[in-house]
């Protein structure tokens, strides 16, 4: 059977740990959008790690992790992040690599930077990671195919090809260093000896998986919020994060992917710029980021303090939705102990209307939430493992939720840990 997990919300809803969590019943761990711009932070027996491009798989010997053709594949990133694992204990991990996967170049991360410079006040709060060019690219089809590293004469020919194109630009627009297609032509060489052992025809191993009957995980980035037709626009990311797109970037057919488990957190946190309706400032949003997550709300990737807020029930209803969620994982409800009372965003308000349904960007920016405060429970939920033991007010708290969303909250997420899981 072929399971998703995705966040509904704009990332960082805790899927690393969902994930880390359901692995340990899949066979296969499949990365199918996204690059090296997120990450997933997973705690388990070998330690903390935050994990970039790698599946959340690595920690377990029976998996085999897949890199899908829909990722935007950092070849030294991807190894330096197998070292860091190997170096501290973990094992080796099984790794196939789809050979249709494209490689983040060494000038989309640079383009990155200097687009971020060129916009100035108006950047996107890129993380600068390449993701953007390197998508632009791959639509433009200019685009690099690990296949494309084992064809040495074509390849050749189109580093050049390439090179003159972005020159221009690095000439005339950035003003910057040119790039050197000699250079650039022996990277590509040496990507090819990192990645050859592990490269492969990833479709046909995921059709023969399914054919044997294997539990198949595909494992989201980011959150619906940020999907680039359905989030907030164009504060969004390059690759869709919708579970459907799981299907497109894995090679797998639409209607085998049976269960959309998608992620949901207990308050909002959100990294770079745009609308954030239930976002809250000062005192009040420091002591959240401070007790938030496990040890702080700030970027797995960038280390940023993320922007924080009050659950929000429309955007999350809307991810969900969107998601086509048949389970919702409701994570890091432990963090909401400290509140005597918890506010939360129900609806919308946008030029004097109240909606309920997750508007189009121009509209967001003008809309103001509608609070309705719920009563704390005032104590440390961690360590509880039935959903009768939780606090009157905790379990309000999440069916006053769930009735909001619309879809079956399954699991409570009341710690870091593997084990701090309720099912319901
Ligand atoms: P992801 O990108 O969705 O995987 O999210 P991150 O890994 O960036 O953020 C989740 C953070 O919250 C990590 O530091 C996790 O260890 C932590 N976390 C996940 N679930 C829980 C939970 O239920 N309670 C607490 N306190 N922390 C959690």
């Amino acid at each position: 059977m072929v399971k998703a997990i995705v966040g509904a919300n704009w990332g960082d809803e805790g899927k690393g740990k969902i994930t880390d969590m359901l692995a340990k019943e899949s066979d296969i761990v499949i990365r199918f959008q996204g690059g090296a711009n997120a990450g997933h932070t997973i705690i388990n027996n070998y330690g903390k790690f935050a994990l970039h491009t790698l599946p959340s798989g690595v920690f377990y010997d029976h998996i085999t992790n897949v890199i899908g053709n829909g990722v935007a594949l950092n070849i030294p990133v991807l190894f330096n992040e197998i070292k860091e694992l190997t170096s501290r204990n973990v094992p080796m991990p099984k790794l196939l690599i789809s050979d249709r996967a494209q490689m983040v170049m060494p000038y989309h991360i640079l383009f990155d930077q200097y687009e971020e410079e060129r916009l100035g006040g108006k950047s996107f709060g890129s993380t600068k990671s390449g993701i953007a060019p390197f998508y632009s690219d791959k639509y433009a089809k200019i685009g690099f195919q690990v296949s494309e590293l084992f064809e040495e004469e074509t390849l050749r020919e189109k580093v050049e090809r390439i090179c003159e194109m972005k020159n221009v630009l690095l000439e005339h627009l950035y003003h910057k260093p040119l790039l050197n297609p000699d250079e650039l032509f022996e990277t590509m060489l040496e990507y090819r000896k990192m990645v050859e052992p592990y490269v492969g025809d990833v479709s046909a191993f995921l059709d023969q998986a399914i054919k044997d009957g294997k539990e198949l995980l595909l494992e989201g980035q980011l959150g619906t919020l940020k999907d680039p037709d359905h989030g907030i626009y164009p504060m969004v990311t390059s690759s869709s994060t919708l579970a459907a797109y799981g299907a497109v970037g894995a090679g797998i057919p639409p209607y085998e992917i049976k269960k959309v488990i998608t992620v949901v957190k207990a308050y909002s946190s959100a990294v770079g710029a745009g609308a954030f309706v239930s976002e809250i400032f000062g005192e009040e949003a420091d002591e959240l980021r401070r007790r938030g997550g496990d040890g702080g709300e700030y970027g797995a990737t960038t280390g940023r303090p993320r922007r924080m807020g009050w659950f929000d029930c429309v955007a999350s209803r809307y991810g969900c939705r969107l998601q086509g969620a048949t389970d919702v994982a409701f994570t890091v409800l432990d963090v909401l102990g400290y509140l005597d009372e918890i506010p939360v965003c129900v609806a919308y308000e946008v030029d004097g209307e109240i909606i309920h349904d997750f508007p189009t960007t121009g509209k967001l920016e003008k809309a103001k939430p509608v609070i309705e405060t719920l009563k704390g429970w005032k104590c440390d939920i961690r360590g509880i493992k039935k959903y009768e033991d939780l606090p009157e007010n905790c379990r309000n708290y999440i069916e006053f939720v769930e009735e909001k969303l619309g879809y079956p909250i399954t699991m409570i997420s009341n710690g870091p840990g593997r084990d701090d899981i309720i099912y319901r």
